[in-house]
């Protein structure tokens, strides 16, 4: 009997796009927004951002570095003055109110040094976005335009010396005061970005100490004052200090959002953040695989140039495949974000509900925002380490900015929610989504098992049908096999470990290894949807596909097995191995070819070779 083929066209496809779903639908079936689609507008935000980057503040960075707060200041002013500051601020606020992509793209533009995307993400971001989505008109009206020009700085007061991952055991409280006209504020922050210069703070605490609720805090407010700057391993030229109230008096119409709902801003926030990252994190893979290319095509060692050895172009191929994928997620996400937000925009004097809207739609990307985030600092975190390795001894000093960029990325994966965080929220948003039906994974798991027991069923590549329908030909259809292929490996594990029940939640080993198997599906998905979509360039798109499915389906395999051997008794084990490896089938690929596909191309361009 004939090998059956996977089938592609999986029957538990969603009518409607949700967050999450790339985990179930075919490789390509949706179309999703890729960089080729950038409007002029778009770009022209971007070459602005970067233009801004490179003659006021590249020329500077040592100014920056020695923590300049005042220099930061007019940079903020100077930005403002250009339009960075304004993109997600409503034009009736002085802003541009444009799309969540080209907010993306702005927050790319500034990643080159990190104290300032820091500094600029802070206040753009976190700082802001509160206000954005849940001040009152008056609110709005008050702090937002300063926001926008950049008069004004905003800062995100959510940790305490106690209290960062358990961002809701915060003890700082407030209590209305006799006369109902102000809160008094008692208590303290901790590592507050922009803490040592802001105007605005938005800060979390608990009303009658058990009320979780935001308000706003405004420098000169009696009774608050900051700490000293933190000295810090890197982002050293962004302020980062405590934040102390003590009898504090706050107006009571500070009170952002409802009262008891502050866990809805402060999470929320955090989703954009997260994305926002991701964003951050192309700019930073961009300049610093730049970076080595310069220096390894004038290095001679062995009398070559050290960009003619092998180990050398391997890091330039898995760096660019690297962020080839993370620019492929961010703005997949960033655009399936702003379709949610079309597709049901109110009227515009309707501003509250379109906020609730906004705000639903960003929340309904949460799982990619985790994703976006881990990643995005993961493997921005490995192209500066493989860089600074490149650098050789002139990495280690500081007369060389690569230096600087790995102290100043290792924050990256402890703010905005540490790593550990986001990896347990992954998989606990799935569930959790499966459970309100509003995700397949039970038909997922249904129709696995049947294909699984079908005897006909190989998952080898190597099929006879010739059908155009069938994974084992056209473009890429190792690499979308390979996804397919991984898709189920998550499905599969996913069952064993949502058998544990209410123990799952305690066995973070399995949440963290389904993560990043979620992690890797949802990077393969995105170069390959974008990859297939495009005719530019397409060998050496093809090629980059190659390089990052060929080590992100070992990475994928290897966290899929590593939750199973968590999940399943030991007298099972090997027999769900077995299952497990049918779903690890494919054809290997000579990684040194491949990467010779790719190389050429990045020293040619003297770095990320394909620019839209
Ligand atoms: C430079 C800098 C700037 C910052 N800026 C801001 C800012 O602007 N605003 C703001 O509010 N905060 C800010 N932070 C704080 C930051 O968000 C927190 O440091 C972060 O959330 C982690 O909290 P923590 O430091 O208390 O670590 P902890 O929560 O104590 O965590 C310590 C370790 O334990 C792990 N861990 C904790 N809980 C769990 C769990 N349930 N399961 C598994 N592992 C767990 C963590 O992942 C981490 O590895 C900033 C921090 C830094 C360093």
């Amino acid at each position: 009997m004939a090998e059956q083929e996977l089938a592609p066209e999986r029957e538990t496809q969603p009518t409607a796009q949700r967050g999450g779903s790339f985990l179930f639908e075919p490789v390509g079936a949706r179309p999703f927004m890729t960089p080729e689609k950038f409007t002029d507008e778009q770009k022209q935000f971007f070459q602005t951002g970067d233009e801004f980057v490179k003659t006021e503040l590249m020329p500077f960075s040592d100014r920056i570095e020695k923590k300049d707060n005042a220099f930061l200041r007019e940079l903020i002013a100077k930005a403002g003055e250009i339009g960075l500051l304004g993109v997600d601020i409503a034009a009736e606020h002085g802003g541009l109110e444009l799309d969540k992509v080209t907010s993306m793209l702005v927050a790319e533009s500034q990643a080159a040094n990190g104290s300032w995307a820091t500094t600029f993400g802070a206040h753009t971001g976190i700082g802001s976005l509160p206000i954005v989505f849940f001040g009152t008109p008056e609110q709005k009206a008050k702090y937002l335009p300063d926001i926008a020009s950049g008069k004004r700085v905003a800062a995100y007061a959510l940790s305490e010396a106690g209290s960062g991952s358990d961002a809701l055991g915060a003890r700082t409280v407030a209590r209305l005061s006799e006369d109902g006209q102000h809160y008094l504020v008692n208590g303290s922050k901790m590592w507050i970005t922009n803490g040592g210069f802001a105007d605005i703070y938005i800060v979390f605490l608990k009303i009658d100490g058990n009320k979780f609720t935001a308000m706003i805090v405004e420098r000169g407010t009696p009774g608050f004052s900051q700490g000293r700057e933190e000295h810090k391993l890197g982002i050293r030229g962004s302020s980062t200090t405590p934040l102390i109230f003590e009898d504090c008096k706050v107006p009571a119409g500070n009170v952002l959002g409802e009262i008891g709902k502050g866990h809805k801003i402060a999470f929320n926030i955090l989703n954009v953040g997260r994305l926002k990252l991701g964003a951050f994190s192309i700019g930073g893979m961009k300049w610093a695989l730049r970076t080595g290319v310069e220096y390894a095509v004038q290095r001679k060692q062995f009398g070559k140039a050290i960009s003619e050895f092998g180990l050398i172009r391997e890091k330039f191929a898995r760096s660019a495949a690297q962020t080839y994928a993370i620019e492929s997620m961010t703005y997949r996400a960033s655009g399936a974000i702003d379709d949610a937000i079309a597709g049901d925009r109110r009227s515009p004097r309707d501003a509250a509900l379109n906020e609730a809207h906004v705000m639903a739609s960003i929340e309904e990307y949460a799982i990619e925002a985790s994703i976006m985030k881990v990643a995005g600092s993961e493997w921005m975190f490995q192209t500066i380490d493989e860089m600074l390795q490149v650098h050789g001894g002139n990495g280690f000093v500081e007369d060389y900015a690569i230096e600087r960029a790995f102290r100043d990325n290792r924050v990256n994966r402890i703010f905005e929610g540490t790593n550990e965080i986001n990896r347990l929220l992954i998989p606990g948003m799935v569930f959790k989504r499966a459970m309100n039906g509003e995700i397949p994974l039970l038909q997922a798991v249904a129709q696995l098992d049947e294909e699984l027991a079908d005897p006909r069923q190989s998952f080898a590549s190597a099929g006879s049908g010739t059908g155009v329908a069938r994974i084992s030909e056209g473009r890429l259809a190792a690499e979308r096999r390979g996804t397919e292929l991984a898709k189920r490996q998550f499905i599969f594990v996913a069952k064993r470990a949502a058998m544990l029940g209410p123990e799952l939640e305690q066995r973070q080993e399995v949440l963290a290894a389904l993560a990043d198997v979620a992690i890797e599906i949802y990077a393969m998905d995105s170069i390959l949807g974008r990859t297939l979509a495009s005719e530019n360039k397409p060998e050496l798109r093809d090629a980059l596909c190659r390089f990052f499915c060929m080590e992100s389906r070992e990475r994928a395999f290897d966290r899929a097995r590593t939750a199973l051997c968590a999940t399943v008794p030991a007298g099972q084990l090997e027999a769900e191995l077995e299952q497990l490896t049918r779903l690890h089938r494919y054809t290997p690929v000579n990684s040194a070819e491949v990467r010779e596909q790719i190389v050429p191309a990045v020293l040619e361009s003297t770095g990320y070779p394909l620019a839209w």
